[in-house]
């Protein structure tokens, strides 16, 4: 039951990239669907001694351009990447132990709804991280 969830996973993340599906990069997907919470690149690519550098981070950067992973920027600036499970939110970074949490405000969007009509020119976009000591870490 839990090997078909964690397929279904990995066929959706790679559904998302089109193009070509090698082995090493199903290798790297499936490695990610069985993550919780978020995880470094060099972590990854510890896990998987026999697929190449190189291929771990390009499969890391094709997924977070496709939008079904989130990177983030540790306070220390090393990036940090989790699977992205909603479409509008931001994160919550826990700076002792690195954990990347979603969170939504709707006060949030409405100040910076509101505030876009006062910036010149068009607002496309925006980030908000907070970095945080973590319930678990306090
Ligand atoms: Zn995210
Ligand atoms: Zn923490
Ligand atoms: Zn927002």
């Amino acid at each position: 039951m839990m090997t078909t969830s964690v397929d279904d996973r990995v066929d959706s993340l790679l559904s998302k990239l089109g193009s070509r599906i090698t082995g090493p990069r199903r290798r790297v997907a499936r490695l990610l669907a069985s993550k919780q919470g978020s995880f470094s690149a060099e972590a990854l690519n510890e896990e998987l001694p026999d697929v190449g550098r190189a291929t771990v981070y390009r499969t890391l950067k094709l997924l977070s351009d496709a939008g079904v992973l989130c990177k983030t920027t540790l306070p220390d600036g090393s990036p940090r990447y989790s699977i992205d499970h909603s479409w509008h939110h931001h994160h919550l970074i826990c700076s002792s132990c690195r954990t990347v949490e979603e969170f939504r405000h709707s006060a949030l969007e409405r100040l910076l709804c509101e505030m876009s009509a006062e910036i010149p020119g068009q607002v496309l976009g925006h980030r908000v991280e907070l970095y945080v000591t973590c319930m678990h870490c306090l």
